[in-house]
Order: C-alpha cells, then sequence, then structure tokens
C-alpha cells in the first residue's frame, strides 16, 4: 500500500497542506493536477522527504512513519523511503560531469553499493527503455531537452523504487520534445509502474493517469477516474480549472 493520510505542511506560519489523503494504487498512475501555489510539488515531496510534514502518515509498503512537529523521521527511515521512491524533476537535474551511464549508475553504485558491472548492466537496460542506449557515453549538455527528461526517468527508475515521483516532468520541454517523454511514461505505465505525478499538462495527464486528483489551497477538492474528471467536473472550482486547461 502506498499512502498519505492526514498530511499537514506548513512553511512558517503559511500552511501549504491543510490534511490531504491519498492513496496511491499500486500499478496505477495518479495526476495531481490544480493551481499554481496549491501544493503539488510539496505533497509530491512530503512523499519522498525532501520535506517533512508537520503531521500526518506516510505509509509506502512495509515503511509507515508518523509525523510530529519537531520530531523529524530517523536518518535509516529517510534513506528506506528514499529507497523506494525516484523522483523526476521539471528541469531534469542531470549530474552535468557525468555521462549518460554515470548519471543512471551513479546512485546504484554509492547509494545501493550495487556491483560497477551490474550498475552498468541495469543502467543499459533502462536507457534501452527509454530509447537512449546510444547516447550512454555522451554528456548530458549534448542530448535534448526531451533526451535529458528520459535519461532522468532511466536513473529514478534504476534501483525499481515502488513509487515514480514526477514534479512536471514535461513543462521544461517543447510539445515535440515533450511528447517523447510522454510517451515513455505512457510506456512505463502500460507496465505497471506506480507514478504520483504533478503536472498542468493535460495531454501528460489525460494519455497517463488513471486516477486525477485536483488540488486547490491544500486541500483536495475533488478526485476520480481520469476521464471522469476531465469530462464531467463535478465541483465548480475543478470544472474551472480544467476549462482554462483545455
Ligand atoms: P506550481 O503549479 O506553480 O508548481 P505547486 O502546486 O507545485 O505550484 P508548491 O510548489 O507546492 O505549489 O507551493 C505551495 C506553496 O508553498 C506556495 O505558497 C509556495 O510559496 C510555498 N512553498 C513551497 N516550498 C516552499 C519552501 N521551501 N519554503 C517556503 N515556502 C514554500
Ligand atoms: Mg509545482
Amino acid at each position: 500500500m502506498i499512502a498519505l493520510s492526514a498530511i499537514e505542511k506548513r512553511f512558517g506560519d503559511n500552511p501549504v497542506l491543510r490534511g490531504v489523503d491519498l492513496a496511491v494504487p499500486e500499478g496505477r498512475v495518479t495526476a495531481l493536477i490544480g493551481p499554481s501555489g496549491s501544493g503539488k510539488s510539496t505533497l509530491l515531496r512530503c512523499a519522498n522527504l525532501l520535506e517533512v510534514p508537520q503531521a500526518g502518515t506516510l505509509t509506502l509498503g512495509e515503511i509507515r512513519l508518523t509525523f510530529r512537529p519537531g520530531s523529524p523521521p530517523a536518518r535509516r527511515d529517510v534513506l528506506a523511503v528514499r529507497r523506494q521512491t525516484g523522483m523526476v524533476f521539471q528541469n531534469f537535474q542531470l549530474f552535468p560531469h557525468r555521462t549518460v551511464l554515470e548519471n543512471v549508475t551513479e546512485g546504484l553504485v554509492t547509494v545501493g553499493k550495487w556491483p560497477q558491472a551490474r550498475a552498468r548492466a541495469r543502467a543499459l537496460e533502462l536507457l534501452e527503455r527509454v530509447g537512449l542506449a546510444h547516447k550512454a557515453a555522451d554528456w548530458p549538455a549534448s542530448l535534448s531537452g526531451g533526451q535529458q527528461q528520459r535519461v532522468a526517468i532511466a536513473r529514478a527508475l534504476a534501483p525499481s523504487p515502488r513509487l515514480l515521483l514526477c514534479d512536471e516532468p514535461t513543462s521544461a520541454l517543447d510539445p515535440e520534445l515533450a511528447a517523447e517523454v510522454v510517451d515513455v511514461l505512457a510506456g512505463l505505465a502500460g507496465e505497471g509502474t506506480t507514478m504520483l505525478m504533478a503536472t498542468h499538462d493535460l495531454r501528460l495527464a489525460r494519455r497517463v493517469a488513471d486516477t486525477v486528483v485536483f488540488l486547490e489551497g491544500g486541500h483536495i477538492v475533488e478526485q476520480g477516474a481520469a476521464a471522469d474528471v476531465f469530462a464531467r467536473p463535478a465541483d465548480p472550482r475543478t470544472r474551472r480549472f480544467v476549462r482554462t486547461l483545455l
């Protein structure tokens, strides 16, 4: 089971998540949509403890952490959560001084303690999966944005995380390059990769997401099957928002 329950996150006196309950069905894709500042990125970051909530519970398979103000999770719990989650960022965040292959092997070797040869085989398998095995020896800067994001996806998936988190994975890309990233994410979705993504890209959400969650002001306003939320939003706020994106 993967779930965030009663999650509260404040920055100073700015309450950003105000009691968010979200179950992420395994093998499915959940898309978070909502206005800028509604807390989508913060919620993703709470799922891998890049941000620590003040209250609530995070369940990731065997891991179950309950948050309390002033008592940060233990280092070993943070590492356990990081092992079970991969993150893809809007701006790729590849290591510029590592080759494409090394970008994918780096975490496996340094964090996962994988032997080099095994890490290399795993990286090549994933680069193959995203259509970039032929770029293994190249530098990230020599790749297009869409290719860099596909490397970032391969890197995030390398340790076989239980959950792939994607924060606006296509937002920095021209439509043509975004389309190749959408294709890769759709392929992964078809293979049963569990994903939680924040996106303004309705083409991505419609093609890839099973469930859509509309977040506003740190609350979940509406959630449901993607087709329903887009075609027949129940809440007027969702209706207004979806209309602006269509
Ligand atoms: P967007 O659609 O623009 O990406 P979002 O829904 O992802 O927006 P968040 O980035 O989660 O929104 O931000 C929600 C609120 O939290 C905003 O008011 C933002 O200013 C605030 N916030 C986010 N991160 C921090 C931080 N590290 N320190 C202080 N405030 C923050
Ligand atoms: Mg965001």
